[in-house]
């Protein structure tokens, strides 16, 4: 008879007619439920969580790039972890190193093949603006990534320590979900 009695009172307190509840009380109580979003906003958010970095070095900073990859760090962590042995398959690419004339024209070109959307970490002194080999008159380098295709995130340091890179690729990430990042899907 206990029980009866309990489910008697819980169907009492529930009204099945919602017609009798004010919609903007019903709205501010569901709220809290529901997450309402734009598809880009949650395609930037898969996006951001699947990063495919393009296995690529032109320096000393390059051996930074590879301890982050390994397992002490471990990229695969955030799902940035997938180094891509082709372009094609790839959407970050990370400048880690000194950028020379000779590589400019294959950098660009590595970046055409990469599909859209993507994006470009500088990593270190040298892509950021030729670091240590900048000095008036040289002609060896090119200074600073950012002469050849645009970029998002800037990691200094020479080198810059893993973990440098790391919080550069979980800045990137936040860039990305906030669609903050400089690559222009529709460029004039
Ligand atoms: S920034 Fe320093 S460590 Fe990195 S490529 Fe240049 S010289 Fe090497």
């Amino acid at each position: 008879m206990a029980s009866q009695s309990e489910s008697s009172t819980t169907s009492q307190s529930v009204d099945p007619d919602l017609s009798s509840v004010d919609p903007e009380v019903l709205v501010e109580q569901v709220r809290p439920l529901v997450h309402l979003d734009t598809l880009e906003n949650l395609l930037n958010h898969a996006r951001a969580n699947s990063l495919w970095p393009l296995t690529f070095g032109l320096a000393c900073c390059a051996i930074e790039m590879m301890a982050v990859g390994a397992s002490r760090f471990d990229l695969d962590r955030i799902g940035a972890g997938v180094f891509r042995p082709s372009a094609r398959q790839a959407d970050v690419m990370i400048l880690a190193g000194t950028i020379s004339r000779k590589m400019g024209p294959v950098i660009k070109t590595l970046w055409d093949q990469m599909p859209s959307p993507k994006w470009a970490i500088a990593m270190g002194g040298c892509t950021i603006d030729g670091g240590p080999f900048k000095y008036p008159g040289q002609y060896a380098i090119i200074e600073g990534a950012d002469r050849i295709i645009p970029v998002d995130v800037y990691v200094p340091g020479c080198p810059p320590r893993p973990e440098a890179l790391f919080a550069g690729i979980l800045k990137l990430k936040e860039k990305i979900k906030a669609g903050e990042t400089g690559y222009r899907r529709n460029p004039a």
